[in-house]
């Protein structure tokens, strides 16, 4: 009868790794079907949308009226231009 002789590499002894699982499952809460048709809304900007810097310069994109001056930008339409200070309407040209 031999003995096997088993040589085994002592590894350094490791931390059985512990794994805490937390399951906490939340119930989920129904999730409404989404609503039928997505309206399309205008994003709110902010007045830096109506600047444009090119070559370190600053182009503004929409038309100053004419009668309140440089400062009041017009409201672009889909066939003119608007102040809304003063009502000025100018038409775009076709
Ligand atoms: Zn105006």
């Amino acid at each position: 009868m031999s003995k096997k002789v088993t040589t085994k590499e002592e590894a350094p002894a490791e931390e059985p790794e512990k794994e805490e699982k937390k399951e906490e499952v939340k119930p989920q809460k129904a999730v409404k079907a989404a609503p039928k048709a997505e309206k399309k809304k205008k994003e709110e900007r902010g007045v830096h949308a109506l600047y444009k810097i090119e070559d370190a310069k600053v182009a503004r994109l929409r038309p100053t009226c004419e009668r309140c001056g440089p400062g009041y930008f017009m409201a672009n339409h889909q066939n003119r231009y608007t102040c809304g200070h003063c009502g000025f309407t100018r038409y775009k040209q076709a």
